[in-house]
């Protein structure tokens, strides 16, 4: 087994610099694309160590330290409408409707 020189053994490179490598980010108020793997419906995918998630969530999550809640999912803004759009200020929390019961307020 041949190990590469240059390159630590057992690497746990943090989430943020392995995620933040696969966007182009623009300015602030520009889309910041995933050049990352896709999943079928558009959206990008990332390995988070333990499973692929939607990577828009893990740019949510990178933003606002802490997971999408339980009971929600992350959209994109209407004005970038990108699904492999990654920046944090175009993405919005949305609750998930339960098909039964109501919504409280
Ligand atoms: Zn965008």
């Amino acid at each position: 087994m041949a190990r590469r020189p240059g390159r630590p053994r057992g690497t746990t490179v943090p989430i943020a610099d392995r995620f933040w490598r696969f966007v182009t980010k623009g300015r602030v108020n520009e889309c910041w694309l995933w050049e990352g793997s896709t999943s079928g419906d558009g959206h990008g995918r990332f390995w988070n160590g333990k499973q692929t998630v939607p990577a828009h969530h893990v740019a949510w999550l990178l933003k606002h330290k802490q997971k999408v809640p339980k009971g929600y999912y992350c959209r994109h803004v209407a004005r970038c409408g990108e699904k492999t759009c990654m920046n944090p200020v175009h993405l919005y929390l949305v609750k998930i409707r339960s098909t039964k019961g109501k919504v409280k307020k």
